[in-house]
């Protein structure tokens, strides 16, 4: 998963993220598209289907129709003369049956257009007997020679002792252009013959599985039969013969399918961008993970010990990358999230410091807020796990000057802190709004200069400028830290100097881990001290 999500998350495979989008996107739309047009073309088949069945259905009906109409008009004695006449008035009717008979015993004794045979047919035993509602046998495909219909062939329908011939029904009159047909006739008992259009289609339907989308190789197949289960017909169309009939409107298709693939990817690329912005993941999952604390330890140059430190807000990306305040600090401030944001922090901050304070000593805690918190009420509630173990802990709040801080405001909310016993610093003294009116303005407790000036190369300005700034920030009467100490040589001058209290840099260490900042401050932070002997 991990894998999945750092891949989306990287900027270099956007192309690709974009690409598996589009394809995917495609596929989808033409396989959405592919099962709506099969099934469209299996509706359009089954009416063909149906159209070419009432053929069918029109032959069962005359066969029922002409017998009806033989029993009752055919009343002379069986092959006399004015039978034959009844016969010929009867097969005279527009129902395409014309060759008529009596039937006896297994045998054509006469027929219409014959009159008594100087030998009755035998038919031997029949194909089809009567079964679902159509009371009629039948013996299919059989040799007309005797009726004197040499080379033709057709079907003997009988019902008691009148018959008729029926002849073949090409299904090729009626087919469509696009589907092959074969009509089958059916025996109750499972067995079947061809009776028209291309052999083997029937088989083919009825043994082979369905594939996916209702295809069987290439091929799209359907039956039908008629509700007395007589004749069947089955039916085919293949996607070459479609693409034959259709193949400009599936090139359309597809470039449709390509643009709107193009939208549709797009968008999805949009939503998941959005998704997966740094932003969103962030804020997304603040709350619960990702938020961790590191631990700047704070040199307390006098007794040359760590004695505290600065904690510094850090928070694991999705796929673990470790990411620096700068880039959330100010998601935090847009979303209005300030104070449940230094609240998790001091949270944390506060279960993991606990146990590492050394026995019988206190720990100085400074920890950053938003200039827009600055409000005594809100701050004593969010510290109020440190306030409330204020023997262990010595609470320091660093308070960054911006232009929209009111001096005579913050002034207040400072003096209500203080009077809570929580010290107050100024953060980044020196850098952008920080000034001395500030510092003349507020009572803090300490200043903290900015890290450009302990940072700078010896004999910059910015380096001549530390002495200064340390001599300014002594006058007023505040502690002073120096931070972004990052050389020997530096440390080496704040302690010679000995105005500055408190140093903090790379030198010393960068910030660290809570198990980090546990051994650091085993090594150099205050002894315990000793447990107080319990006197008898
Ligand atoms: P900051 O308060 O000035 O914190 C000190 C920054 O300087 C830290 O950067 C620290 O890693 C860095 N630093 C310390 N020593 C040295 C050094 O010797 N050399 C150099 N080059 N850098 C050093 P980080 O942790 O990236 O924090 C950046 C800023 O983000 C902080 O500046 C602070 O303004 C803000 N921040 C961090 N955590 C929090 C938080 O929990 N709440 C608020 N409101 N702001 C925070
Ligand atoms: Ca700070
Ligand atoms: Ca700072």
């Amino acid at each position: 998963m991990n894998t999945v999500i750092s891949f989306l998350i990287a900027a270099r495979h956007q192309n690709k993220v974009k690409s598996v989008l589009w394809i995917v996107c495609f596929l989808a739309l033409l396989s959405g598209s592919a099962w709506f047009i099969l099934r469209e073309l299996h509706v359009s088949m089954d009416a063909e289907v149906a159209r070419v069945m009432q053929t069918y259905t029109r032959v069962r009906t005359n066969v029922i129709s002409t017998l009806d109409i033989m029993d009752q008009q055919l009343t002379a004695d069986p092959c006399s003369a004015d039978y034959a006449a009844q016969q010929r008035r009867v097969a005279f009717l527009p129902d395409g049956m014309n060759e008529l008979f009596f039937f006896e015993s297994g045998k054509i004794i006469c027929t219409a257009n014959n009159g008594l045979l100087p030998k009755p047919i035998d038919l031997g035993e029949p194909d089809i007997l009567p079964a679902n509602g159509f009371t009629v046998t039948l013996w299919l495909n059989r040799n007309l020679e005797d009726l004197g219909l040499g080379g033709l062939k057709g079907a003997f329908a009988v019902r008691g002792n009148h018959g008729m011939v029926v002849p073949t029904t090409p299904v090729e009159a009626t087919a469509s252009k696009w589907l092959q047909f074969e009509v089958v006739i059916r025996a109750h008992d499972g067995r079947w013959w061809h009776a028209s259009g291309e052999p083997g289609l029937y088989a083919a339907s009825i043994t082979e599985p369905d594939g996916p989308m209702g295809l069987r190789e290439g091929a799209l197949t359907t039956i039908q039969c008629d509700p007395a289960g007589l004749h069947c017909i089955a039916a085919r169309t293949t996607i070459g013969q479609l693409l034959g009939l259709g193949g400009a409107v599936a090139a359309l298709s597809l470039i449709v399918c390509g643009i709107v693939s193009a939208w549709l990817s797009s968008k999805f690329y949009a939503l998941l961008a959005r998704h997966w912005s740094f932003e969103s993941r962030f804020l997304r999952r603040f709350q619960s993970r990702g938020v961790t604390c590191a631990y700047q330890p704070l040199l307390d140059l006098e007794k040359d010990l760590v004695t505290g430190c600065e904690v510094l807000a850090r928070w694991h990306d999705v796929d673990g990358t470790l990411i620096y305040p700068d880039r959330f600090i100010p998601i935090v401030e847009e979303h209005g999230l300030t104070q449940p944001f230094t609240r998790l922090i001091v949270e944390r901050a506060h279960a993991e410091l606990l146990p590492l304070v050394p026995l019988g000593k206190r720990m100085q805690v400074n920890f950053n807020i938003f200039p827009r918190d600055l409000d005594a009420s809100v701050l004593l509630d969010i510290f109020a796990p440190f306030l409330g173990s204020a023997s262990r802990f010595d609470l320091t709040i660093e308070i960054v000057e911006t232009g929209a801080l009111d001096l005579e405001t913050a002034q207040g909310e400072i003096e209500r802190l203080r009077d809570a016993g929580v010290h107050i610093y100024i953060d980044d003294f020196g850098a952008g709004y920080s000034s001395m009116h500030t510092l003349a303005g507020l009572s803090v407790d300490g200043v903290k200069l900015d890290r450009s000036f302990a940072m700078a190369p010896d004999e910059s300005v910015m380096a001549r400028m530390l002495d200064h700034a340390i001599d300014m920030v002594q006058d007023s009467g505040r502690k002073i830290v120096v931070e972004g100490v990052e050389t020997a040589a530096r440390l080496g001058e704040l302690k010679a100097s000995g105005k500055v209290h408190f140093a903090q840099g790379y030198y010393i260490s960068r910030p660290l881990d809570r198990e980090a900042f546990a051994r650091f401050i085993a090594e150099r932070g205050p002894r315990p001290s000793a447990r107080p002997r319990l006197v008898a």
